[in-house]
Formats: structure tokens, C-alpha cells, sequence
């Protein structure tokens, strides 16, 4: 689709950028979602004359993105691809929680078919915070949403561009905390200005086109559990799912895709009872490289948390 206009919608879905704390300057002890979209724009100062076109906002959910889940992330797909059918807007910007930035950046980069950018955003800090850090970084993911060329789902926050597929929370306080570990940033954000080192990514259309379809219409997500390899690991977990009829596993593997023995042959036993098995590594960084007589896949590059959305999306 062409892109003419020069609208960006700003949806609001709640998070630490939108919390408030009784003690001005507590920077743990807040609420998350307790702001709307509308007033987090009017505390970044002179936000007006950085915007080059029209402006619009929608509050889609109030949540800490910690409860993100399946009702909220159909809602959201479905109001980005209601806005991005518009031939005025030109790109999106989410505000979101930190916790589950990098699941629901990769959910939209699977089921969102655009040419345009969609770039969530977030902070660390609450919006009552003596230093809060969400004002800059909404200015520098309307940057990026404004920017000619821009596509692709992308997560910009303290001052960093990260794809969907490699972005990770990767700090539980600190205020730079995401990472695309050894792909690194898209780019960065400097005064306004966008510094490039990597191509946009671009978007995963024939899939997404079949999953929004079902997505819209499937009342209940197929289930879908991570489980964890470790020393001591028993095959337990993964007994009881299956006895609860858990569709797909993800296994957040040792290393490059080892399992426990023990928990490994519970896996075995339900894959041969038609589970989708599916193992990722609990590494931070790299991914399981597979070698031949594998017996459970690999998740092909994806974190556990991610790898989980593709299952669900590949059964749905
Ligand atoms: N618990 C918050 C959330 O994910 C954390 C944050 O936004 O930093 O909504």
C-alpha cells in the first residue's frame, strides 16, 4: 500500500509508562496503567511541533503487561490492523509494559501484514519518577514511526531500535534494559534523528494473513506451556499437561537444546502422544544449532517466550 498520509495513531496499553507512585520518586513500589495515552503525550513537552502530521490516540487496555493475555492481544491486533488499512496513518506507536514487550512485538510482527512501522514503547521508570524515562522514549518511537521507510514491528527504548525477533528484557531495574544480544540494535535514536545500522525488518505476510483470521475467530488460544530443563528436572510438569491436554510444549533447554534425561523421555512420551514439542535454549544469548538425529525440534532461533507464540499461532 502506498503510504500518503502523515497520521500516527498512538495506542495505549497500559505499563510502568503509565504508572504512578504514592511517593514521588519511588521507582518500585508503584502501580503500573494507571495514566492514559492522551496524558502521557502531554507530558512530553513540545511533542506538537515534533509531529509532522495529525496525532491520534486510543487507550486499547490499561495493564500491567505482566496479565498481558490472549483478549488484550486480540484486541490490539485487531485496532493496528484497522488503523494501518487507513491510507492517512502513517505508522503506529504501542506504549507497553516492559515485562512482556518482546512477546507482544513478536505476536504483532507474525500477524500484522504492513508496510508501515509499528513500534511499541515503554519505560522503566514511572511516570511519577524523579528522572521517568517514557516521555523520551515516546518521542523517539514517534521518530521512528514518522520516518520515511520505516517497517516492521520494532521496540525503541532508551534510545535504542531492536527488531521484534531479537529484542529480550534483558534487566529487571536498570533503565537500558532490552537487548538484541549478538545482532544488536536496528539503530538508535539521537535527537531526533535516526541512525540506522541494520535494514528494517519486514513483515511476515502470508502468515499473518491466515493467523489474524483465526485469531479473530478462535474464542480460546490452543494451550501451550514452557517448561524449564535444570538439574534435578523430573518428567512431572509434563505428565499433568499432558493429562490436562496441553496442544504444544516449549522447552527452555540447557545449552544448545539439552534436556534432562528424565524430563527428556516425559517429552518423548508426549510428542508420541501428538503434543507438539518444541525446544528452545534458556541461554540469553544464541540459539540451539540442530544436528542431525534430533528427536524434538528446535525453535529455530526464537526464545522459549517466543518460541510459545509461534506454536500457538502454527495450531491455531
Ligand atoms: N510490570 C510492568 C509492566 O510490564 C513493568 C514495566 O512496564 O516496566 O507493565
Amino acid at each position: 500500500m502506498q503510504v500518503s498520509g502523515q497520521k500516527i495513531v498512538v495506542l495505549g496499553t497500559g505499563g510502568t509508562i503509565a504508572g504512578t507512585s504514592a511517593t514521588a520518586g519511588d521507582n518500585i513500589g508503584y502501580i503500573a496503567a494507571q495514566v492514559g495515552v492522551e496524558q502521557l503525550l502531554g507530558a512530553v513537552p513540545g511533542f506538537q511541533a515534533f509531529v509532522h502530521g495529525t496525532l491520534v490516540t486510543e487507550q486499547v487496555a490499561q495493564i500491567d503487561s505482566k496479565d498481558m493475555d490472549v483478549d488484550v492481544w486480540r484486541a490490539l491486533a485487531l485496532r493496528c490492523i484497522h488503523h494501518l488499512a487507513d491510507p492517512e496513518v502513517r505508522g503506529l506507536v504501542i506504549t507497553h509494559g516492559t515485562d512482556t514487550l518482546e512477546e507482544t512485538a513478536w505476536f504483532l510482527q507474525q500477524v500484522v501484514d504492513t508496510c508501515k512501522p509499528v513500534v511499541l514503547t515503554c519505560a522503566m521508570r514511572p511516570a511519577t519518577a524523579l528522572a521517568p524515562d517514557g516521555p523520551q522514549n515516546l518521542l523517539d518511537a514517534l521518530a521512528v514511526a514518522q520516518m520515511p521507510g520505516a517497517t516492521g514491528v520494532l521496540v525503541v527504548a532508551a534510545g535504542e531500535i531492536h527488531d521484534a525477533l531479537h529484542v529480550q528484557k534483558v534487566h529487571p531495574y536498570r533503565v537500558q534494559a532490552f537487548s538484541s544480544g549478538d545482532a544488536g540494535p536496528v539503530g538508535w535514536v539521537e535527537e531526533g534523528q535516526v541512525r540506522l545500522v541494520q535494514n528494517w525488518p519486514t513483515a511476515l505476510a502470508q502468515k499473518a494473513l491466515n493467523a489474524i483470521e483465526n485469531i479473530a475467530k478462535a474464542p480460546n488460544w490452543p494451550l501451550v506451556e514452557i517448561v524449564m530443563s535444570h538439574a534435578g528436572a523430573s518428567g512431572t510438569l509434563v505428565d499433568a499437561l499432558v493429562r490436562e491436554g496441553v496442544r504444544g510444549i516449549v522447552v527452555a533447554c540447557t545449552g544448545n537444546g539439552t534436556i534432562h534425561q528424565v524430563l527428556e523421555a516425559a517429552l518423548l512420551r508426549a510428542q508420541a502422544a501428538g503434543v507438539r514439542v518444541v525446544r528452545s535454549t534458556r541461554c540469553p544469548e544464541g540459539q540451539v544449532i540442530p544436528k542431525p538425529g534430533d528427536q524434538l525440534p528446535d525453535a529455530r532461533g526464537l526464545s522459549p517466550v517466543k518460541a510459545r507464540i509461534s506454536l500457538v499461532l502454527d495450531l491455531l
